[in-house]
């Protein structure tokens, strides 16, 4: 039997990085840079205020304090976003804005606070000298330009998974678009004679297709595009007919009919269609695993992961293996998902050597995180799936994890209880 992480490598052995394509930036949070960023200019570009004030030459202000004012005539204003038009002349002050660029001349500025401009103002005039009441340092709130990037300094590396800090640098650098990993296209196929989907009238002999709809959900939050392929019937027409369209995707993804018994029609047809093989992975739930690429009619390979049926098998297989093969499309190259230590509440049995995923409940009490499981952990109950924030690992090798004992927690969510 395979170790998950054999399993796993035999995946990444066959995935491949998708192609970059140009995104627009608010569209690329959470996607991998697929190019160098450089600066294609001094950010900030001139050396500006970062007060409202007055900007000064503080050649001209030895000995200002507040009990001996040193008055300055003022020419004009400058707001932020214009170009100042006169420079700073000795014994003379120009009125400056936040952001605002400094004018030629002056060498600090001086914020309102420090001069006698609220009593200037009380007179109604306008402000047509100013008392400085302090001698600022040279550069005194002035940002300098160049002073967050220079031009062609790197901004940002090929690799990198964007967040909205680094959405926000690229736009300050004045790029409305870049270069990311293009997303996956996810065909998902559900298989079984039993399914309907949602929202169809059902009878009792027949069940409501759940796969398609969490794997998609869980597509769709790693970062992939899916194509909801719908129900093939357990016969060898409908699924040739389905799995027709799913060879136009990057990856087919589908569930059922690869566990011991009745997986025979599922075979034939995908082994006439490219390479699969048919696994037993280490781990419970979700043992039997298929796995192999398809060959399109364009020629491409296709890869094609063959999850279990029962539900909570089919989203634990996803989680190890689908979403580690979207990461990579995605030109992710960390796959790891954040894993906590937290004390087990209550015993994992496990009975026949697989690694365990138990269906968790993480909450932290006095600063400890706890971990007790979500009951009864068959395979089939989508319910105690739901009400778990994480998988609580018994590894293969260990018969029993005891309650009191540490475990090693793969978190689905990070919950308030948690905090
Ligand atoms: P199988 O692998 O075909 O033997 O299916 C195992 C179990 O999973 C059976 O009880 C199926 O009815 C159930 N199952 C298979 N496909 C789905 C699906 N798409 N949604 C919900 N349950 C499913
Ligand atoms: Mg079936």
């Amino acid at each position: 039997m395979l170790s998950v992480e054999e399993a796993l490598e035999r995946v990444l052995a066959v995935v491949r990085v998708l192609e970059p394509e140009d995104t627009a930036i608010l569209d690329a949070v959470g996607r991998v840079l697929a190019e160098d960023v450089v600066s294609p200019l001094k950010i900030p570009p001139l050396d500006n205020s970062a007060m409202d004030g007055y900007a000064v030459r503080t050649a001209d202000l030895d000995g200002a304090g507040p009990a001996s004012p040193i008055v300055l005539r003022v020419f004009g204003s400058v707001a932020a976003g214009e170009l100042p038009s006169t420079p700073v002349e000795p014994g003379t002050a120009v009125r400056i804005m936040t952001g605002a660029p400094v004018p030629p001349g002056a060498d600090a500025v001086v914020p309102f606070e420090d001069t006698d401009e609220i009593e200037r103002r009380a007179d109604r005039g306008p402000v047509v000298e100013i008392g400085i009441l302090d001698r600022p340092e040279p550069w005194t709130h002035i940002r300098p330009a160049g002073q967050d990037l220079a031009k062609g300094e790197p901004v940002l590396s090929r690799g990198t998974v964007l967040r909205p800090a680094e959405i926000g640098l690229l736009a300050s650098v004045g790029l409305a678009k870049i270069k990311v990993v293009r997303r996956p296209v996810v065909a998902i196929l559900a298989t079984g004679d039993e399914l309907i989907e949602p929202g169809e009238e059902t009878n009792d002999s027949r069940i409501y297709n759940s796969n398609s709809y969490s794997i998609g959900a869980a597509v769709r939050r790693y970062g992939g595009i899916p194509i909801m392929l719908g129900i093939a019937a357990d016969n060898l027409d409908s699924l040739n007919d389905k799995l027709q369209q799913g060879l136009q995707s990057d990856i087919l993804v589908t569930s059922a009919g690869v566990s011991k018994g009745d997986y025979d029609v599922v075979k034939d047809v995908l082994a006439k269609r490219g390479r699969i093989d048919f696994w037993s992975v280490r781990m419970r739930p979700a043992k039997p695993l298929a796995f192999g690429v398809l060959r399109a009619p364009d020629g491409r390979q296709v890869p094609h992961l063959g999850l279990p049926g029962n539900p909570v098998s089919a989203l634990v297989a996803f989680e190890q293996f689908g979403r580690v093969a979207l990461y990579k499309m995605q030109g992710k190259v960390d796959f790891r998902r954040p894993t906590i230590k937290a004390v087990l509440d209550e015993p994992i049995y496990n009975t026949d050597g697989r690694r365990v995923y138990a269906r968790a409940v993480v909450t932290r009490r006095n600063g400890t995180y706890h971990a007790r499981l979500t009951g009864d952990q068959s395979s089939n109950l989508l319910s105690s799936m739901a009400r778990a924030n994480g998988l609580a690992i018994c590894p293969e090798d260990l018969p029993l994890k005891r309650a009191g004992e540490a475990v090693d927690v793969q978190m689905l969510d990070w919950s308030e209880e948690m905090f």
